[in-house]
């Protein structure tokens, strides 16, 4: 609750300011955007480089990061073997994964 400065009546709040039965105004937006500068937005660093799916160990031949995503490049052709593709997890360059099987 405020009260008019100039003749000490309830102001009511209208559209963002506070208004007086005697015409008189008090603007409210000046106080709330110190209370908004007093407790800034907490800032989150997540590190959007890195593909959350790059769980498996793998060095990089490129970038040298040692997480990967292991990528099915499934059967293309049915007398060959599924094949597996490393991708790196923060540069994205992808290797074939040579004799790997995953079931
Ligand atoms: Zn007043
Ligand atoms: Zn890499």
């Amino acid at each position: 609750m405020q009260f008019c400065a100039q003749c000490g009546s309830l102001l009511k709040s209208v559209a963002g300011t506070l208004q007086c039965s005697c015409g008189h105004r008090q603007d409210v937006s000046v106080y709330r955007i110190v209370e908004r500068l007093e407790r800034p937005a907490e800032i989150v660093v997540v590190d959007r480089q890195v593909n959350s799916l790059a769980v498996h160990e793998h060095a990089c031949a490129r970038c040298g990061f040692t997480k990967a995503e292991i990528l099915s490049k499934g059967t293309i052709v049915t007398d060959e073997d599924e094949f597996f593709m490393y991708r790196c997890g923060k540069c994205g360059y992808t290797e074939k994964a040579d004799g790997l099987k995953v079931t």
